[in-house]
């Protein structure tokens, strides 16, 4: 059995989307926080189980011997992730599962996002169970939302200098995923999971001018000027000061690195930052 914890979210259906073209449905568990939650991925084939990460009891009991499992990082920014991982690392070793995957963050990222990463890597090593690290750069998706509004004004800020980001989408990282759990010989290493091309925003608004036919500037401003804006827009002052945090780390090149190795895992290259912004502008029409 093939089992995924986060599966209703972004990655997580793409996860169990690509599975689904390897494996027998009835093969793939996908977890979830609700029975709602389950209704699309139910009607997809596969086994559904519900279980919340703050719950340990609802863990218990739900791997078995042998399985192959992907732990899906929380999104629960004001929680303690290493926590809420842990809950689902004790109940895959209570189990015996046969692997561990973990979808994790690039390992030269050096933020308080990152910080819940190491911290859950460190319980999962230790667990003494076959573990892989996906540690995944960031997600191209995340760079083409509110694109609108950016092509609206001709202006992208950020906070990110002249840093370079090699970013891949969604559904490479899924496939990387899918590729190390229908896959052998993954046992305990640590994937540096990256597009194969790292880019810089002044190349991005460069790219998303030449697809729009209007002028569109890169206009970098200090972090701290940064938080300011995004709270100004109203975001909450947690988010703004971690959304900062990412990009004084972009700004240092902590996700440049590119080393092909989310390519050769899934067979073809990553996408394009071009096709993502393509993507997101048809999506905007
Ligand atoms: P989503 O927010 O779409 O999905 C997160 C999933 O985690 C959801 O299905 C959610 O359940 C589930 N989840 C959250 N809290 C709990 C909990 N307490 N118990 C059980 N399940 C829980 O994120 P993505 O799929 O886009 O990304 C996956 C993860 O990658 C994120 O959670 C985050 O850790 C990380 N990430 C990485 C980024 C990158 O650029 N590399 C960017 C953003 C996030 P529910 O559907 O019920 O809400």
């Amino acid at each position: 059995r093939i089992v995924v914890t986060g599966a209703a979210g972004h990655l997580g259906r793409l996860v169990v989307q690509g599975l689904l073209e390897r494996v027998p449905a009835d093969g793939i568990i996908a977890v979830v926080r609700s029975e709602e939650k389950g209704v699309g991925l139910e009607a997809l084939g596969v086994r559904i189980a519900v279980a919340d990460y703050n719950v340990p009891e609802t863990f218990e009991g739900l791997f078995a011997a042998g399985d192959k499992v992907l732990l899906i990082s929380s999104s629960e920014m004001g929680r303690d992730r290493v926590a809420q991982h842990k809950v689902v690392v004790d109940a895959a070793r209570t189990s015996g599962v046969a692997l561990l995957a973990y979808t994790s963050a690039a390992g030269t990222h050096e933020t308080p996002l990152a910080e819940a990463h190491r911290g859950t890597e460190k319980v999962l090593v230790e667990s003494g169970l076959p573990y892989v690290l996906l540690r995944n750069n960031w997600y191209s998706e995340i760079f083409v939302d509110g694109l609108d509004r950016v092509v609206e004004h001709g202006v992208l800020v950020r906070a990110a200098g002249e840093g370079r980001i090699a970013s891949a989408t969604r559904a490479d990282y899924a496939a990387g995923a899918v590729a190390v759990l229908t896959g052998t010989g993954h046992e305990n290493r640590a994937y540096e999971l990256s597009g194969d091309r790292a880019w810089s925003f002044a190349e991005f608004a460069a790219e998303l001018g030449g697809q729009t036919g209007r002028e569109i500037v890169y206009t970098p401003v200090e972090v701290e000027a940064y938080v300011d804006l995004l709270t100004g827009a109203g975001m909450p002052a947690l988010y703004a000061e971690i959304l900062a945090g990412a990009e004084a780390s972009f700004a240092k090149g902590e996700l440049a690195g590119a080393n092909g190795d989310l390519a050769r895992l899934i067979g073809r290259p990553t996408t394009p930052i071009a096709d993502t912004i393509a993507a997101a502008l048809r999506r905007d029409e």
